[in-house]
């Protein structure tokens, strides 16, 4: 058994010892960007402990294809095509979920795109727009289109998903981390708006993950084995590892836990 699958294992014991089949029993949660990495197992996570998971992203044979993971592992899920930049397929999103899972109790807001490697300096003002608009704006206009229906459900949860570029930037990577640390910043803000909504507002700031979208990271020797001097548990870390990270916070678990970006990286210490 190879050591990626043993603690993959570790890790779902874990999970399972911890929250039960029933922990979201009667909720429902919206993941964007959820046909592939953290937002699939963040889908994965909630839907294993009984929400009803609704999955999206922009291509309808990806939605298909995780639609009938998730469906095999009994969870139950809605899927659509979604883009998040997009205003109409937001709130054809919003309006699906409402129609087929009867209310929002779960947002977690998960797309985010890189469009430019290089000095910060050289970035165009497209580039510039496009980092900020898919990163933060779309996952802030999601938020308004939820709140309304989790306030008639008494309440809910959101989660934002950061980076720990978000704290620490990564050289090259100038409006991503820009577009991260505003993530950290939405979250303190709406945190004390919500929470008379009984709302709680929080984030997770990942290190490395073995993902699509992060591939040119953990594919390039040089850069991972400067990184892991870096990090005190000294490898890059698996998708699960952010979707219980995510589950966690959305539980009652967390009940006391609003405007918190928790660092889920391996310990790479970007802040006290
Ligand atoms: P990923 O494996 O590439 O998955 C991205 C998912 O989002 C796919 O389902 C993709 O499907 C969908 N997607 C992309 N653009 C979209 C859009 N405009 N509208 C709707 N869906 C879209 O990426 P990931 O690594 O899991 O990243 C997810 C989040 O984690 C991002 O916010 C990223 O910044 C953050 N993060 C990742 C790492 C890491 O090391 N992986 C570290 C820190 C933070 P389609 O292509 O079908 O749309």
């Amino acid at each position: 058994m190879s050591s990626r699958v043993k603690r993959s294992l570790w890790t779902n014991t874990l999970g399972q010892m911890r929250m039960s089949q029933s922990t979201f029993s009667g909720k429902v949660a919206v993941v964007t960007g959820s046909t592939d990495g953290i937002g699939l197992a963040a889908a994965q996570a909630l839907g294993q402990r009984g929400a009803h998971v609704v999955v999206s992203s922009r291509s309808q044979a990806n939605v298909d294809k995780a639609v009938a993971l998730l469906q095999n592992q009994n969870i139950r899920v809605t899927g659509t095509t979604c883009n998040v930049g997009k205003g109409e397929d937001r709130e054809k999103l919003v309006q699906l979920t409402l129609d087929q899972c009867g209310g929002i109790d779960i947002l977690v807001s998960n797309v985010a795109v890189n469009v430019f490697f290089g000095n910060t300096m050289d970035t165009t003002e497209e580039m510039w727009d496009e980092t900020l608009s898919t990163n933060v704006t779309s996952g802030f206009l999601m938020t308004k289109l939820v709140v309304p229906h989790m306030v008639k459900r008494g309440g809910g949860s959101i989660v934002f998903v950061s980076s720990i570029t978000g704290y620490q930037p990564i050289r090259g990577l100038g409006p991503y981390c820009v577009s991260k640390s505003a993530l950290l910043g939405l979250t303190k803000v709406l945190a004390p708006e919500l929470a008379p909504s009984n709302i709680r507002v929080n984030g997770v700031a990942p290190g490395v993950i073995r993902t699509q979208f992060s591939s040119p990271l953990w594919e390039n020797e040089d850069f991972m084995n400067g990184f892991k001097k870096r990090l005190s548990i000294k490898r890059a870390g698996e998708t699960e590892e952010i979707g219980s990270v995510i589950s966690f916070l959305c539980s009652e678990e967390a009940s006391f836990i609003t405007g918190e970006t928790i660092e889920a990286s391996g310990g790479f210490n970007c802040r006290l």
